[in-house]
């Protein structure tokens, strides 16, 4: 039986971070365990930096961004060691149960804890999406329209001006976001790592569309596909335009999370408390075609999300 249970944020900070740990709190004291925060992630464990968590002590952050844990990235915590040592402190300190919440690479270090026989459940957060177990991670929707509402105020600019902007959004090896963006905003390129950079392409697509009378554009670019920079000196002063670069980087991951990243986080993170409460453990909850599921953590990363075909043949026919 479960009494005390931990939680801790781990990685990036996504938004929704703090509706999914009050719902984490809330559900543990429903069913009448302690709750308990530990700070910092991994970090945090190592240094035994337990808070207790009361029904108050998440009151009024169910719409904040950010983690009110905190959140670090903890080099020891990838070495067995490291591991070895976490799962003695959670003993140690009586914890019966643990709930991380956070991306694949916080997922590894939480496989490495319940492979030690401690109970441990995932909840998916990263603006990335690159997950896999879940159809969407909490945090995706908000930084994707943070980046639209962003592109909608450029795009203003950008046609009173003639010009082209080249929006750079995060996404290191997923252009998770870059994608949902540019279709949402009908950028005129979109670049992502998941294909090769044509500037080619991007200099007849931006031709053609100087012929056909358009005086602006936008072209959205994550950061593992190429930099704004980059293509902005590839392309200037070989087109008509006048190219500017717009950096939206750690924009993406602040504010308050929209309804559909809170509602969700409220799900997965009451879902990850049941099913250690029903006896599983190395499980993540996600959300699939609407219902919160269960499967190993390993999936999170062995079954990553990939760009569907019928988005690339998206990406083909809008950049006619
Ligand atoms: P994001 O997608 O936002 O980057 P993430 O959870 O993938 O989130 P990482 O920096 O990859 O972020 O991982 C967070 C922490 O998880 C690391 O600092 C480390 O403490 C732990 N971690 C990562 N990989 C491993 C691993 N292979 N084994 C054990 N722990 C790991």
């Amino acid at each position: 039986m479960i009494k005390k249970l931990a939680v801790l944020t781990s990685g990036g900070d996504a938004p929704g971070m703090n509706a999914a740990i009050r719902s984490v709190v809330r559900t543990a004291l429903y069913n009448n365990m302690e709750a308990v925060g530990i700070m910092n992630g991994y970090q945090g464990l190592l240094n035994g930096d337990f808070i207790p968590m009361s029904k108050g002590s998440v009151g009024g952050i169910l719409l904040h961004g950010g983690t009110i844990l905190r959140t670090a990235r903890c080099m020891e915590f990838m070495k067995p060691e490291g591991i070895d040592r976490g799962v003695e402190i959670l003993r140690k300190n009586g914890m019966d149960a643990l709930v991380v919440i956070g991306g694949d690479g916080s997922f590894h270090g939480a496989k490495g804890i319940a492979d030690k026989g401690f109970p441990v459940a995932g909840v998916p957060a990263t603006i990335d999406n690159d997950m896999g177990g879940t159809d969407f991670t909490i945090g995706f929707d908000t930084a994707c329209n943070t980046a639209l509402e962003c592109v909608a105020r450029l795009r203003d600019t950008a046609s009173s001006h003639d010009r082209l902007f080249i929006v750079e959004v995060m996404g290191r090896n997923a252009g998770f976001i870059a994608l949902q963006t540019g279709i949402a905003c009908g950028a005129e390129y979109i670049a992502i790592p998941e294909k090769p950079l044509d500037i080619d392409h991007i200099r007849t697509k931006l031709r053609y569309a100087r012929e056909r009378g358009k005086t602006h554009s936008i072209i959205i670019t994550a950061e593992g596909a190429c930099s704004a920079q980059k293509l902005c000196d590839e392309l200037k002063g070989k087109e008509d335009y006048d190219p500017r670069v717009v950096v939206l980087g750690h924009l993406l991951r602040g504010g308050h999370p929209t309804c559909t990243d809170a509602s969700m986080a409220a799900r997965l993170g009451a879902g990850a408390v049941q099913g250690l409460i029903n006896g599983e453990s190395g499980f993540m909850a996600g959300m699939v075609n609407g219902s919160v599921e269960f499967s190993p953590l390993e999936r999170a990363w062995k079954e990553k999300h990939e760009i569907s075909d019928s988005d690339m043949k998206l990406l083909s026919v809008l950049s006619i």
